[in-house]
């Protein structure tokens, strides 16, 4: 048992543990940030991974950054602080699913090295991977799924990423998926068989 500092609350131990969930899963589970530009396609990959595997018998489940948004992150902005405690908070949560036995698939622009270093420090190397969605601006405004692109132009949305916000571009990802080059079927392969190599799935 260990004592946080300063307010004097204990963390309670259960029987069960991370390593006997993933033994009855038969999987491991860990955490897969996918980061991007919005439209270079997280979610997509995302949700076909999470769909191939459940027809694996495998549990996954998609983080996605806009429908956090909605809920336990409502009252975020898009400041720089704000920002910061949206990535924090998706870390904490994601550990919750992981010591749970799920392999999270979490979808988030999280444009900061800063932010998506102080993942991997939390996770001190376990099961974090991190997947470069690499796409051009150009390309994402012409996708402009969401017609989101549009009104930042019009300075209808500010601090938008790649507009008038940085995307901080991964130095060290895991694995990097050009969706300029790679169709989704390819896409989601790519993932399925990192997750294979790292004796993960
Ligand atoms: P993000 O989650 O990164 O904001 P979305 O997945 O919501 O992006 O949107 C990406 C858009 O790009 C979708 O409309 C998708 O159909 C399209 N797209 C085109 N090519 C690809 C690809 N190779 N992989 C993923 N999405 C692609």
């Amino acid at each position: 048992m260990n004592e946080v500092k300063n307010n004097h609350i204990i963390f309670h131990d259960g029987y069960i543990k991370r390593s006997d969930r993933n033994r009855l899963n038969n999987h491991k589970s860990g955490l897969v940030l996918f980061t991007g530009l919005s439209a270079s396609g997280k979610s997509t990959i995302a949700h076909h991974v999470e769909k191939e595997l459940f027809q694996r018998s495998i549990r996954a489940y998609v983080l996605d950054g806009d429908n956090v948004r909605h809920g336990i992150n409502s009252n975020l902005g898009f400041s720089r602080d704000d920002r910061k405690e949206n990535i924090r908070r998706i870390a904490e949560l994601s550990k919750l699913f992981v010591e749970a036995g799920i392999l999270v698939l979490a979808a988030f622009i999280s444009p900061y090295e800063e932010d998506r270093e102080y993942i991997r420090e939390r996770f001190e190397g376990d099961n974090f991977i991190e997947i470069y969605v690499k796409c051009s601006l150009e390309e994402c405004e012409r996708r402009d799924p969401k017609g989101q692109y549009k009104k930042a132009r019009e300075g209808l949305i500010k601090s938008y990423t790649g507009i008038s916000a940085p995307y901080e571009k991964p130095k060290n990802p895991e694995l990097i998926i050009d969706t300029e080059k790679t169709g989704l079927e390819d896409s989601v392969r790519m993932v399925i068989e990192f997750l294979q190599e790292k004796n993960i799935i």
